[in-house]
């Protein structure tokens, strides 16, 4: 049985006060029993990597350059994030495939350069409203799924962990029913059995607008193993209540 994993994307929220107040309280109550990672923005990793240190509590980050070290102003590198001790990375957030232009292969190969330092990637995934409506969503997520499979050899797709994050659903209040995500979870697992050994073995996260009062029923999808969570993340209780649903 594969523990479920639940994480926390901060996105560009937080400052040092309400960083330390939110993981203070958080970490008092923590479950046992469930993986739970946070990512906040660069700028305080190394504050929240200090506040976890210890804890069970995985230190995360929302992005990493598909680059290394070198003249790339404004990003960061896998290495500096592993330095930091982070141990998960975002990529591929719809957020970044849309306000930073990030294509498919731009969002495999930040994979692979995660892999190549040691950092385990969320790879996410998933459609817009317009093409749900259009009878697009396989195509969509097909091409996507591809784009890793064509830049990572199956060793490293055996690694990764998926993110399915329907556009509409993120930060809209309005989750996806159980039967739409289970309908998607299970089409994504049988892509992974076409080109994994294993392809069991890989994580398939939930995201978008996952609250307490969604987070049982999601989570208790054959095919889902567990959440990656925006705004109730920023939310001492609701994250608990969240973890504790895993
Ligand atoms: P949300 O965000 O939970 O606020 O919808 C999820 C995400 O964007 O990862």
């Amino acid at each position: 049985m594969k523990r479920k994993l639940v994480v926390g994307n901060w996105k560009m929220n937080g400052d040092r006060a309400r960083n330390s107040a939110l993981l203070d309280q958080f970490l008092g109550a923590m479950p046992a029993g469930v993986d739970v990672a946070v990512c906040p923005p660069f700028a305080y990793l190394s504050q929240v990597g200090e506040i976890l240190s210890g804890s069970a509590v995985v230190l995360g980050a929302q992005d990493v350059s598909e680059f290394h070290d070198g003249a790339y102003t404004g990003d960061v590198s896998v290495t500096m994030l592993a330095d930091w001790g982070v141990r998960l990375v975002i990529v591929g957030h719809s957020e970044r495939r849309a306000l930073h232009g990030e294509s498919d292969t731009v969002v495999a190969r930040k994979a692979a350069a995660a892999l190549d330092g040691g950092i385990v990637p969320i790879v996410c995934i998933g459609e817009t409203l317009a093409e749900r409506e259009s009878g697009v969503t396989e195509q969509v997520l097909l091409r996507q799924l591809d784009a890793l499979a064509a830049n990572l050899s199956p060793e490293l797709l055996q690694r990764i962990v998926l993110a399915y994050e329907p556009v509409w659903a993120i930060g809209t209040g309005r989750a996806a029913t159980v039967e739409q995500v289970q309908a998607v979870l299970g089409f994504v697992r049988r892509w992974l059995a076409r080109h994994l050994s294993a392809p069991e073995r890989i994580r398939i996260l939930y995201g978008g607008s996952v609250k307490p009062e969604t987070a049982n029923g999601l989570f208790g999808l054959p095919d889902a193993d567990g959440g990656l969570i925006g705004g109730a993340s920023l939310d001492a209780q609701s994250f608990l209540e969240i973890c504790r649903a895993a």
